[in-house]
């Protein structure tokens, strides 16, 4: 029997390890499983380079709870080790890793200090978390002198035991006296819950607990005629070992694609769009799939997230700073040994190497729509309205994806019509050029409630772009930006021919001073609104009175509403009323007898312009349908 101390310089590193990683202590079991793992992968390349000739036999790591007596045990059959290699590599090598990580730590908050843990190697003595003693029983797969089966213990002091121990079979156990405050460690689902978490996808099958199993009893039924099934209880295995991104495109159906989307989000209903597979290898390495979800238009707050893995062993679903920012609302798994784990958030956005990385992913989505846009149009048009929020997200928010994505991005205008930014540029060029040669799109954010609006636009031949979605107001900013000598315009943002000025208005049929009368009118009708007057020289057949929401004023509102210029306070709404000086109706206000016959008419025209643009409402709507039924019966 050897009794030693670990180390002399630290004192007890235990306590620290314990204290400081307070917040992640269930870590443990990923790093305990991980090592059985890479136990069993490290047997299985020498049986494979032949310097392991015997029968591996079942290679089934056991993770197994003893109620009894408070321990918690992960069993390999992997390489094992000697006693010559227990001493160097857990009492030498891991403990001056896992010293290492205490000296680190120094200075560092908690989550920091979190992330640092596999990079020092704490991995076995993140067992120490949650436990008073900890035993290991191992065999080494090697024969001969010094191969004999060791058990080393140590109690959270530095100091340890180790001996010779009766064991036939090859391979390690790692048993947990688990610490009185850590008891939930012992709880069956709690186990299991980690389990699903980190292990999920491991490569070698990982046994916990039974589960039951029915199996159909062939050419029977029961007394309801139903077919018969027998209830087992079966060893319940944790993980899928052969997790469709670490197998071949071509190996996989679509139907193989969203089983697997299936198996990673069970509480998803929708079938993802498509998928993206990666897989490469230089200069990083990198596997994964990532799916573009159906994503609810309100943009909800995503629970489900892109899942992060490093050779499988799940480390996180917080990927900023991995993936742009506008691919986060994707899903899917991403699996790299080479992106830094063990770093903070601020060093990992700075991060040469995931820099790459995020480009790469970039690159590899953006290639995806483009080959769906080339090869199958219809069906890219068809997915449009689900995939728009991802590429106009990514226009706005990654110049680089703005050069990649201008050449299938789609614009929807309101009679359904799917063009790219050169069709649709091509197609209004005509018509849509103002005279100062500029080239006016006109849009809308609400095809009902514009709906007058966009038919006006539609009778002079002028197209409407559909800008409904959550991001559209910065949409249209950002391509106004990027579009040369364009402007862009709601479709109530001015009168229809002044939308896109060709050539100089009508002359007027009001002098000034009859236009400053019923200027007046108005007034006394709309003093209490945000509403400013103005007279334009329209066609007789035009509208008498319209009301328009100047677009930049309208801009800076909505803008403001989404938050991002809190500054500007609560901007009111800001409206203009267009009274057409050329109309019929408008001169006979002028040429009524009395005032108030004059500013019945006005009312009248006014609120028939509000109802048209929903701003008509309660007690003032009641009174305009009474007005309205008195006019009729006169
Ligand atoms: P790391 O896994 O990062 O190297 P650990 O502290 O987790 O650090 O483990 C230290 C070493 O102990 C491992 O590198 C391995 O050589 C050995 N080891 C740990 N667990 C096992 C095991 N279950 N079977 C065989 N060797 C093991």
């Amino acid at each position: 029997m050897q009794k030693g101390k670990i180390n002399v310089q630290t004192e007890n590193i235990f306590p620290i390890i314990k204290k400081f990683l307070y917040s992640d202590h269930e870590i443990f079991l990923r790093e305990l499983i991980s090592n059985a793992v890479d136990a069993t992968q490290k047997l299985k390349a020498l049986a494979q380079m032949g310097n392991f000739k015997e029968d591996l036999g079942d290679l089934t790591i056991d993770v197994v709870i003893d109620k009894d007596n408070k321990t918690l045990t992960i069993k390999d059959r992997g390489i094992g080790m000697t006693a010559d290699e227990v001493d160097k590599y857990i009492n030498q090598i891991a403990f001056s890793g896992a010293e290492e990580f205490v000296k680190k730590y120094k200075g560092k908050t908690e989550k920091d200090a979190a992330q640092l843990i596999g990079h020092f190697g704490l991995g076995f003595y993140s067992s120490f978390m949650v436990s008073k003693k900890v035993e290991i029983f191992t065999k080494t797969y090697k024969k001969g002198p010094g191969s004999k089966a060791v058990k080393w213990d140590c109690d959270g002091s530095p100091e340890y035991n180790l001996s010779e121990t009766e064991r036939s079979s090859r391979g390690t156990d790692i048993v947990l006296y688990i610490a009185d405050d850590s008891l939930e460690f012992l709880d069956e689902q709690r186990i299991l819950g980690l389990l699903k978490k980190y292990c999920k996808f491991l490569p070698v099958p990982i046994r916990f607990g039974t589960e039951k199993k029915w199996d159909k009893v062939e050419g029977e039924k029961d007394e309801k005629g139903n077919d018969k099934y027998n209830e087992t209880e079966v060893p319940r295995i944790i993980n899928n070992i052969n997790p469709a991104w670490k197998r071949k495109p071509a190996d996989l159906s679509d139907e193989d694609y969203k089983e697997f989307y299936r198996e990673l989000y069970p509480s998803l209903f929708e079938d993802p769009l498509f998928n993206i597979h990666l897989n490469v290898d230089y200069p990083f390495n990198l596997t994964g799939i990532l799916y573009f979800p159906k994503v609810k238009r309100n943009f909800e707050v995503q629970k489900e997230k892109i899942q992060l893995y490093s050779n499988q062993v799940f480390v996180t679903d917080s990927v900023e700073g991995i993936v742009p920012d506008f691919l986060t609302l994707m899903h899917g798994v991403l699996d790299s040994p080479d992106i830094p784990l063990n770093v903070s958030r601020s060093y990992l956005q700075s991060d040469a190497n995931v820099k790459k990385i995020s480009n790469h992913i970039m690159k590899k989505v953006s290639d995806k729509l483009e080959d769906i846009f080339k090869n199958n149009r219809e069906e890219f048009e068809k997915k449009w309205d689900d995939i728009r929020i991802f590429i106009e997200y990514g226009i706005i928010s990654e110049p680089k994806f703005y050069e990649r994505a201008e050449k299938y991005c789609l614009l929807k205008d309101s009679d359904s019509k799917y063009l790219t930014f050169t069709e649709y540029k091509e197609s209004i060029k005509a018509l849509q050029t103002d005279k100062d040669n500029k080239l006016v799109y006109l849009y809308t954010t609400d095809t009902v409630e514009q709906h007058s609006y966009i038919e006006a636009a539609k009778t002079r031949g002028y197209n409407v772009l559909i800008m409904d979605g959550p991001i559209d107001n910065h949409f249209v900013n950002t391509l106004e930006q990027k579009f040369e000598n364009a402007s862009f315009v709601r479709v109530d943002a001015d009168v229809i021919d002044k939308l896109i000025k060709k050539e100089d208005a009508l002359p007027s049929k009001l002098s000034e001073e009859e236009q400053g009368k019923i200027k007046t009118v108005f007034g006394e009708i709309v003093s209490n609104e945000n509403f400013t007057i103005i007279f334009e020289s329209l066609s007789e057949t035009d509208l008498p009175v319209q009301i328009t929401r100047p677009e930049f004023m309208r801009r800076m509102k909505d803008m403001s509403a989404l938050g991002g210029m809190s500054y500007m306070g609560n901007l009111p709404n800001s409206y203009n009323l267009v009274v057409n000086s050329n109309h019929p109706l408008i001169s006979k206000i002028n040429n009524s007898e009395s005032d108030d016959s004059k500013k019945e008419l006005a009312k009248q025209l006014f609120d028939l312009a509000r109802l048209s643009q929903n701003l008509l409402k309660g007690e003032e709507l009641t009174g305009f349908i009474k007005r309205s039924i008195s006019i009729i019966e006169n």
